[in-house]
């Protein structure tokens, strides 16, 4: 499709038949007078009283516990950058489209005309009771990580910002698979990270989690190789500055067993790709242009692990994968937060679900004829029904053993049938 075309498409997909893409819907019934009775005045006294005894009530009788909140201030939306609150809209409006559809979340998509991280914080506070959730979205770093961290600490439900986690969930899930396709151990590779902003910090933090050492991981920004040496590092840079004496992408990739690249198009070229060990591992997630192109890299070596974000090739790294589910078992169970163990279960749920046997729906929908976990295959893909029966439980679980959830899961075979509904 040519740019020009798609771009009008898009626009008219947005405006018709109605501006926007999500709307609010009753679901009471709203036809007799004593249905409007009961709706709102009088019958909606009783419910309010009765929270007003028990605040935790709002959970029976509100849709608080269904909703989340997509919230940004447009500061760094997509690869577009900092674009303001208003622009961002179509992009949270989206958000809220997939908590929908993958996971029959009712997002809000929230814009703040603020860039000031305490008027932020403060705005979020005093809103955060009609929500059973809060998706933080295209914030710029490094505000995001403050906003995200306070949030967390001062909020009794689960603050998630999905640019840093969402990314780091999904990529960690096809790295364990793609680890164990190239019999190699996470203790042991040799990691190299292009990019030191939010997703690539968030992702490498994820990938210590699992194993990944310090000592082998190399982090690289736009003025080089971050070393330890180097003046003006900000925290979360200097978390993972190395005391190798490199300067460049070149010199780190040889003998590289990983490369993460969460930076811009083409800093990976041909001749750094063949330095690197044997079946390397490539994720390639620079968007919409990766940091070396698909076929670029296969034609480069037949032995390359290959994840892009891009939907036209195997193996998308694809958050739509992570946030509707996630959020789902976090709601299930009332979660105050959504902590490192919920993460860590959706990482696992997400390999082991690449390694069971594909369901010929998910096959037609992609028009393949056999997926099956491989070098082509090491992440599930969006449109599987499986995800929305396997991730939430696996999270909710995680919630309950690590003591943030407030409203426990007793019948785990009722549970995974009606998320199957
Ligand atoms: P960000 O916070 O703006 O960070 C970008 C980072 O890239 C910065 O640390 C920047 O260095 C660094 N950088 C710029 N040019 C570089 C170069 N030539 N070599 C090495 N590093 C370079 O953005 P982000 O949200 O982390 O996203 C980064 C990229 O990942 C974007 O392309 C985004 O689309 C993509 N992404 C993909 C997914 C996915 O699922 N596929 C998810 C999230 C993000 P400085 O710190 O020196 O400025
Ligand atoms: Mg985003």
């Amino acid at each position: 499709m040519s740019n020009e075309k798609q771009r009008r498409e898009a626009l008219v997909y947005h405006a018709k038949p109605q501006p926007g893409k999500i709307k609010v819907v009753p679901t009471k019934p709203y036809a007799t007078q004593r249905d409007l009775a009961l709706a709102y005045s009088p019958g909606v006294a009783e419910p309010c009283l009765e929270i007003h005894k028990n605040k935790e009530d709002v959970y029976k009788y509100t849709s608080k516990g269904n909703t989340v909140a997509v919230i940004s201030n447009g500061t760094a939306v997509l690869g577009l950058g900092n674009i303001g609150p208003e622009a961002s809209k179509p992009v949270m409006e989206g958000k809220s489209l997939l908590f929908k559809i993958f996971a029959d979340i009712d997002g809000i998509d929230i814009e703040l005309d603020t860039e000031d991280v305490d008027k932020f914080i403060e705005t979020v506070k005093i809103i955060a009771p009609t929500f059973g959730g809060i998706n933080l979205e295209d914030i710029k770093a490094p505000e995001a990580f403050e906003i995200e961290r306070r949030l967390k600490e001062e909020l009794d439900i689960p603050v998630m910002h999905d640019d840093q986690h969402g990314t780091a969930i999904i990529s960690a899930a096809a790295l364990l698979n793609a680890l164990e396709l190239a019999e190699k151990k996470m203790e042991e590779v040799k990691i190299v990270v292009s990019g030191a902003g939010a997703a690539a910090i968030s992702c490498t933090r994820l990938y210590q989690a699992f194993g990944a050492k310090r000592e082998n991981i190399v982090m690289l920004d736009s003025k080089g190789v971050i070393r330890s040496d180097r003046n003006n590092l900000s925290s979360q840079k200097a978390e993972f500055s190395t005391h190798r004496k490199i300067d460049t992408l070149e010199e780190a990739m040889i003998d590289a067993d990983v490369f993460i690249g969460l930076s811009m198009a083409d800093v990976l070229s041909p001749e750094m790709l063949k330095t690197m060990a044997n079946d390397p591992i490539v994720f390639a997630m620079a968007n919409p242009n990766p940091e070396i192109a698909y076929d670029l890299a296969i034609k480069t070596r037949e032995d390359v692990i290959m994840a892009t974000g891009r939907s036209d090739h195997p193996n998308q790294v694809n958050n739509v994968l992570g946030f509707p589910f996630i959020f789902r078992g976090a709601l299930d169970v009332r979660a105050t937060k959504i902590n490192e163990d919920m993460k860590m279960a959706a990482v696992r749920a997400l390999a082991d679900l690449t390694k069971e046997a594909v369901p010929e729906q998910v096959n037609i929908t992609y028009d393949t004829t056999r997926l099956t976990f491989g070098r082509d295959y090491i992440i599930p893909k969006p449109f599987d029904p499986r995800l929305i029966a396997k991730i939430p439980p696996a999270v909710a679980k995680a919630a309950m053993d690590s003591g943030v959830a407030r409203s426990p899961i007793k019948d785990w075979d009722k549970y995974e049938e009606e998320l199957l509904q």
